[in-house]
């Protein structure tokens, strides 16, 4: 049979094979009519129902909390809400007072408020799996099926769904399972987050092709995005092969002896053990509105002080960039009240939200790191997020100043931390000069560096082609910033830094570090190891000077492969 390759969102860079196992929750229906049904039977069976689904709840949450972390197993509490939510089982209830078995009630009760998620953007979206979960688990007990055992499944198992609920999720075992797929899903869907926590290979969002694969051998390229169906050989071959580089805990140097720090991002403390595990020199990146996402109010100064020591302690020898709070955008905390705006991207998000309603949030979150960093041996760095002007940054920074004056008059000793400016808008880039005499170091996040120099949405598809951090205008941004510092440190924390085929384009674009998640870590600095700088500086240069996209991914083909174009 020949190889079929099918493409979908790749969750995790990591590449896998196995053998296909298809996990299917499968439910039949009771057929019976109105007459047929005892309302208060139903009522009574549903009520069961909801008390076993809440114990089952409350188990695999501990369990989650256990192999995963606290953080990840929140998500079930948010499940113990949607079980016991009045407006989801009201109309449950009345459907079963009106002739509806139980189970009818359950399914036609759920659909309607999975319908109305599934109408919102982003991460709200992606709660419609949540109440999916719920359903199902509800079903599933009024029907008396089994549920198939996701821990223990024959090693080497590639598991296909139509789409991974965060319960199924945290029920892999990373030791057997050798990745997924799904059918559904984004990158922000829980599956896809659960896939990079758990450092598995995954790609989401394939459509409904991936449901013509059964009992196949599957490589899963979490890198491409694709799962490829009977593989030939060399691309088996290919897949072991770039499964991981060894990892060097060392900090490392180019071939010519060049030091390129290279960093992890992480969003959530459970993260923090696997950038120590992959060797990163210390984090680029600590986006701290993880710890306020998929939750009903924002975590106290004492609970983010905890998250902040920890991630400082991780690291006494490296440095810890956190990044304060970068809400809005893509990231609605529902909680905070945001407000409803046409273009949420071009809104109130970033340090605008700091500096302006979310003020009392964010002296909080100074205050945690600033008592962190008295407390532990650490580096610690902050960085404000969203940076368009340089009177935000200066704000920012005079609030940093003030709260540690009123920790010092408390008899804290509070160092100054270092305070850097994030390069994610076009006038940031233009101002990179003026930002860099004013701050300690800068930071390009090139995920909105490129939405917004491209004027391309990077949550829609539609124009993802243009969202390209390889296009020659973004270079020309990441260019002016480095030439424009005379000599500030200036970092890349966006995605592009964790893609091994750009290392050494960027080594030679002047970074002085590469910030990226955890899994790429002994893969780039393989990279580094093996570029020299004069020649990774002609790269960038020629680069440079192309007027397309295409122009620089032939050119760097070409330079990959020895081969013209
Ligand atoms: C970026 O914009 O490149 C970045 C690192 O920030 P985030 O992806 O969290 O917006
Ligand atoms: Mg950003």
């Amino acid at each position: 049979m020949s190889e079929r390759t099918l493409s979908g969102v790749g969750a995790t860079p990591l590449t896998a094979t196995g053998e296909v196992v298809w996990y299917r929750p499968d439910f039949e229906l009771p057929d019976r009519s109105a007459d047929e049904v005892d309302a208060r039977a139903e009522r009574e069976r549903f009520a069961v129902a909801q008390q076993l689904a809440r114990e089952e709840l409350e188990n695999e949450r501990a369990r989650a909390e256990e192999r995963i972390g606290a953080d990840e197993a929140a998500v079930f509490d948010a499940h113990i809400q949607f079980l016991e939510d009045p407006q989801i089982e009201q109309p449950i209830v009345d459907a079963i007072e009106n002739g509806l078995p139980a189970e009818h009630a359950v399914r036609d009760g759920y659909e309607s408020a999975i319908a109305q998620f599934e109408g919102m953007d982003g991460r709200m979206a992606d709660r419609a799996d949540d109440l999916r979960d719920v359903r199902d688990r509800l079903l599933r007990l009024l029907t008396g099926t089994d549920r198939m055992d996701l821990s223990d499944l024959p090693d080497g198992s590639v598991v296909f769904a139509e789409r991974l609920t965060p319960s199924d999720t945290a029920q892999l075992d990373p030791e057997a399972v050798a990745g997924f797929a799904t059918v559904t899903g984004g990158r922000t869907s829980h599956a896809a987050i659960f896939a990079r926590s758990l450092a598995l290979p995954a790609v989401v969002g394939i459509g409904d092709e991936l449901r013509e694969i059964e009992d196949s051998e599957v490589v899963v390229d979490g890198e491409a995005g694709e799962v490829i169906a009977d593989p030939d050989e060399r691309t088996c071959r290919k897949a072991t092969r770039t499964e991981q580089a060894d990892v060097r805990s060392e900090s490392v140097m180019t071939a010519d002896g060049e030091s390129i720090e290279v960093a992890a991002n992480v969003g959530r403390p459970v993260e923090i053990e696997g950038a120590t595990e992959r060797g990163a020199d210390g984090i680029g990146l600590y986006r701290t509105e993880f710890l306020f996402l998929d939750r009903e109010e924002p975590p106290d100064e004492d609970e983010q002080f905890e998250a902040y020591r920890e991630a400082l302690a991780a690291f006494p020898d490296g440095r810890v960039v956190v990044r304060t709070l970068d809400i809005g955008g893509d990231k609605p905390i529902p909680y905070l009240d945001l407000p409803d705006e046409d273009n949420p991207f071009l809104g109130e998000r970033g340090i605008r939200r700091s500096l302006g309603p979310d003020s009392a949030l964010f002296e909080t979150q100074l205050r945690a790191l600033l008592r962190a960093a008295s407390e532990t041996a650490g580096d610690l760095a902050i960085m404000f997020p969203l940076v368009a002007r340089v009177e935000e940054f200066e704000a920012g920074r005079e609030r940093v100043e003030e709260i540690r004056e009123d920790l010092r008059a408390t008899g804290m000793a509070v160092d100054a931390p270092e305070i850097g400016s994030m390069i994610e808008t076009p006038a940031a880039a233009f101002l990179a000069e003026d930002l860099a005499t004013r701050a300690d170091f800068l930071s390009i996040g090139t995920n909105d560096l490129t939405q917004y120099v491209m004027a391309a949405d990077r949550g829609n598809e539609r124009v993802g082609p243009l969202h390209d951090p390889r296009h020659p205008a973004v270079l020309r941004a990441i260019r002016h910033t480095v030439d424009a510092t005379d000599g500030t440190w200036v970092g890349m924390c966006g995605e592009m830094a964790g893609d091994p085929a750009l290392t050494e384009l960027l080594v030679g674009l002047g970074l002085d570090e590469l910030s990226m998640s955890a899994v790429t870590v002994p893969e780039v600095k393989a990279r580094i190891a093996d570029t020299d700088s004069t020649a990774a500086r002609t790269l960038a240069d020629r680069a440079l000077r192309k007027s397309t996209k295409r122009g620089v991914t032939e050119l760097l083909t070409e330079h990959e492969t020895g081969v013209d174009q």
